[in-house]
């Protein structure tokens, strides 16, 4: 005989057939339910029908199982025992809730329905059992209307169109002289129910179902229907919920906490979901049902005003809550009615939180030994550490602002934080508005490196185009600044020197406030208060101390934690010392990129710079070089100096050097005056530079290869700088790397004149010191061919944004017109600059990294593309086997932690592997 399924679960009493891990058939609700009343919480009896009936009916013509039926009614007979009242029963009706309940809860599910099984006859029994007509009116209608509408499609079509029920409801207020639903009494309650059947027959030519029976059985189909509707599909495919889970329907009896003012209704967690602390967090009605709550008609109370208003209620809520925290070790959100003086709980779940809450609940969990250090560390993303470390806007006057029509438009989350200030449409500007004292929003279409300075001044950046890793928001990032980017409604006009947004009547002139949330993209009119992060004050602005912080105390645990945990290193992308020394007080171990021309932009160099560009012969560009020399090694000590003994990975001259040009006329002229050349020639000069694809065209290696003075000049500063401040008694440890190589030859040429350039120094100075020669990697020939570069390259660091442009073929610059669309309609399943390719761009990653090893076998491997810090490519460097990651100074603590999950995350799929092996080879042996 075949073994017999159960479609059907009971709980109530004491003990209920299912349980909390059982969430796969029973749904969120259903394994809640039953859970709880095996903890011994007072539930309403009633019963779960499991997902797989759902499954079966969409694979059977929408049938049900024919043993459905007899066990259903074995289960309803059970919860009538229970509730001492019968299903139908005219004297003494057993009244029903039904509810929908998927595995993960979802919108565009079936509306609950309450109050089944009431008909002509039965809510007789109910006036007689409650002695309160009024009630009983006011619940069928109720269940009338509900039924009418989720069972039986009486909605209104779209959004002109008027809810049936609500025209009848309102016409009978009307009628009577009424403001108030409660001033119907039940006699017109009575006449409700009469005219919201006929309206049902009127409609859909069915009488209202009066058999209880029948409308169970309408209601569970609406809850199976409803997982095949529109909403309910879009949802499951946004979110990636398979189709074959189904959704459970609970059938449980009611109970009303709208039987007078010993009765109520409510909805609570069991910490505060906000800010986390450990009190208990809610809202209650007296004398509502249900929905009343967050229907907001009528205003709720904060749930501690129930410890004046109902002490013993409170206290047992109290207890409950506490049973809960203990058993679930969660923070918890729960629905309660009180009927009568009598608590009874309807649903609890994990709670939904801010990232701030997280984190201060799963610290403050380990302290209580409720979990483990590592159980904190699973429940924290990495990127709620954001809330922790960035500015905020005051959150009532946020939304205050918004409600108001303060909201312009919306961008790009490229930069978290909250930042408010005047708006600057130059980087001048920016610069000089900051000078006074001012807080300034730089707004650009967009920015380039020549923006650097101004978008330093300011407080935030936004910007109307580019994306998550456009200049903008990679510069502001590594500055630690708030930026909105890609904010495409916004009409930025540089003459008028105005911002416009689209479809809206509004223009914001320069000089006037506006505030940007980089971790929300909202752009907002006027001046909102900002506070300054705990975090950011004992770290780096020093002007708390850790000790009057809870903040930072809960933050400086969790990373204590981590870093415990953790193997692989964190370092920082950093150019300038004070990045350096914020990085580190982030707990960064290094500087894995700094990029020599980041510096260029300071002070008057550029000039040198542009000299050393436009030099026609090798003389003069080895005067500008000269220039440029004392310059740079003042860098690299001020560097060395803050890294304080830690490495630091400092890389040759990069970028395309027309990059460093100028471009209006004015400072065409004044350089062509410096030179001594007219500015026609000079003009000519820079045109000749012109590149069709400068990405792919003279930059990284080939510029040294070409110029070796420009590499010879770059060593010597950095071994000058090294030794001068070796001679301090303060350790260094320069790595210094090549970019851009494909082919080891590249590689060759650049070291062996750094390696001749250092030896030179070392000599002169009279002081030797250790230093590292590496490469990065960012060419897929490099990668394929890392066996031949590490025999000559110390080390290895994946620039993984050019290997991710080259390994697609498409430039970072110029997807805007694509990139999006292709992530929106999911041809790539994010945005690669974002979060590492690990099928493609990683391949490269774990075939680099092994064929580096097999010649080098402790070669030394890290990331310091934009991905380093970005928690899933973070675990993905763990697992190809990388050293470090670097990334820049305000993701360190998040790299940190996602360093530590990678830990924790591969040990619980050994583990899991593990038990899946066992579980097989059981089974082999029977
Ligand atoms: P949702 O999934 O939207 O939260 P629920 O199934 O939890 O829907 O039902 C919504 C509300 O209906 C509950 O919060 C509760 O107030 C009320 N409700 C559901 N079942 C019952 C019941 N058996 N007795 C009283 N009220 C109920
Ligand atoms: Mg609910
Ligand atoms: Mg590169």
């Amino acid at each position: 005989m075949a073994k017999k399924i159960n479609y059907v679960y009971f709980f109530g009493g004491k003990k209920a057939d299912g349980k909390a891990e059982m969430k796969g058939l029973l749904g969120g609700k259903g394994a809640n339910l039953a859970e709880m009343v095996n903890i011994g919480l007072p539930v309403p009896s009633g019963f779960t029908i499991t997902t797989e009936v759902c499954t079966y009916y969409y694979q059977n013509n929408k049938k049900y199982p024919k043993e459905l039926k007899n066990q259903l009614l074995k289960a309803l007979g059970k919860v009538e025992n229970h509730m001492g009242a019968g299903f139908g029963d005219s004297s003494n009706p057993l009244l029903l809730s039904v509810r929908s309940g998927a595995r993960a809860s979802m919108p565009g599910m079936m509306d609950t329905i309450l109050n089944l099984g009431l008909n002509d006859e039965t809510v007789k029994g109910l006036i007689d059992k409650t002695n309160n007509p009024r009630f009983a009116y006011d619940s069928y209608r109720r269940f009338v209307q509900m039924y009418g509408d989720v069972v039986l499609g009486l909605k209104p079509v779209d959004k002109h169109d008027e809810d049936p029920f609500e025209v009848i409801l309102e016409n009978k207020k009307k009628k009577n002289g009424f403001n108030l639903d409660t001033e119907l009494s039940a006699d017109h309650l009575k006449e409700l129910v009469e005219e919201f059947k006929t309206a049902i027959k009127e409609k859909t030519g069915h009488d209202f179902p009066s058999d209880p029976m029948d409308q169970l059985w309408g209601a569970i189909g609406a809850v199976f229907g409803s997982w095949m509707n529109e909403r309910a599909i879009v949802y499951r495919k946004l979110n990636s919920i398979p189709a074959e889970w189904g959704t459970a329907v609970n059938i449980q009896s009611m109970v009303f906490g709208n039987m007078g003012e010993d009765s109520g209704t409510g909805v609570a967690f069991t910490r505060d979901a906000a800010t986390g602390e450990n009190v208990f967090y809610g809202e209650y009605l007296f004398n509502a049902q249900g929905e009343d709550v967050v229907a907001g008609t009528r205003t709720p109370h904060p749930i501690l005003e129930l410890k004046k208003d109902n002490p013993k209620i409170y206290k047992q809520l109290d207890e409950i809550r506490s049973v809960l925290e203990k058993h679930y070790k969660e923070m918890m959100d729960i629905e309660f009615t009180i009927q009568q003086g009598k608590l009874w709980m309807l649903q609890c779940r994990v709670g939904k939180r801010t990232g701030f809450a997280a984190i201060k609940m799963a610290v403050d969990m380990v302290k209580e030994k409720l979990i483990s250090r590592e159980d904190a560390i699973l429940r924290i993303e990495p990127n709620q550490l954001n809330q922790l470390l960035r500015p905020i806007f005051d959150p009532a006057e946020k939304s205050k602002a918004i409600s108001n029509g303060k909201l312009l438009a919306k961008g790009l989350n490229a930069g978290p934080g909250a930042a408010s200030g005047k708006v600057a449409l130059s980087a001048q500007d920016a610069e000089e508005m900051a000078a006074k004292g001012d807080p300034v929003i730089l707004v650009r279409i967009e920015t380039s490196p020549e923006d650097i300075k101004g978008m330093n001044a300011s407080e935030g950046i936004l910007t109307a185009r580019g994306g998550m890793t456009s200049h903008a928001a990679l510069v502001a990032r590594q500055m630690g600044k708030v930026c909105v980017a890609g904010c495409g409604a916004l009409k930025i006009n540089y003459q008028s020197r105005t911002i416009g947004v689209e479809g809206k009547n509004i223009v914001v002139k320069e000089g006037e406030y506006i505030s940007i949330d980089g971790s929300t993209g909202e752009v907002i009119e006027g001046k909102l208060e900002t506070k300054p992060s705990e975090v950011i004050q004992v770290l780096i602005s020093k002007t708390l101390k850790p000790k009057h912080s809870s903040v930072y105390k809960t933050y400086e645990s969790l990373m204590n934690w981590a870093d415990d945990i953790r193997t692989m290193k964190v370092r920082t992308n950093a150019d300038q010392p004070d990045q350096a020394s914020n990085a580190i007080s982030f707990g960064a171990e290094g500087i894995g990129l700094c990029r020599t021309e980041h510096m260029f932009f300071g002070g008057d160099r550029i000039q040198s710079v542009r000299k050393m560009i436009v030099s026609d012969t090798i003389e003069e560009r080895k005067a500008a070089l000269s220039e440029l020399l004392p310059l740079q090694r003042e860098d690299f000590e001020g560097i060395f100096t803050a890294m304080n003994g830690y490495p630091v990975t400092i890389r040759t001259l990069d970028p395309p050097l027309h990059e460093f040009l100028p471009h209006s006329n004015k400072e065409i002229s004044e350089l062509a005056g410096q030179l001594g050349i007219s500015a026609e020639k000079l003009k000519a000069k820079i045109e000749s530079m012109h590149e069709f694809n400068p990405m792919l065209g003279f930059r990284g290696c080939r510029l040294g290869v070409v110029y070796p003075e420009i590499t010879e000049m770059q060593a010597r500063a950095i071994i000058e700088a090294a030794v001068n401040v070796a001679k301090k008694g303060i350790k260094v440890k320069p790595e210094i790397m090549i970019p851009l190589v494909g082919h080891v030859k590249e590689f060759e040429l650049q070291e062996d004149i750094v390696r001749r350039v250092a030896k030179e120094v070392m000599k002169e100075k009279g002081k030797k010191i250790d230093y590292l020669v590496g490469t990065m990697i960012e060419l897929p020939r490099a990668a394929l061919t890392a066996d031949e570069i590490a025999e000559r390259a110390e080390f290895f660091s994946f620039g993984t944004n050019d290997l991710t442009q080259t390994t697609f073929g498409l430039s970072r610059d110029d997807a805007g017109k694509f990139l999006p669309l292709y992530v929106q309609q999911e041809i790539l399943p994010s945005d690669p600059f974002e979060s590492i390719d690990q099928i493609g761009v990683g391949q490269l990653v774990e075939i680099g990294t092994a064929k580096g090893r097999s010649t080098r076998p402790k070669l030394k491997v890290g990331i310091c593309g934009e991905h380093g810090g970005e928690p899933s490519s973070v675990e993905f460097c763990y697992r190809a086997g990388l050293d470090y990651v670097s990334c820049s100074p305000f993701r360190v603590p998040i790299a940190r932690l996602a360093a530590a999950r990678a830990v924790l995350n591969e040990l619980k799929k050994d583990k899991s592997g593990s038990k899946k092996k066992k579980k097989k080879s059981s089974k082999k042996k029977k």
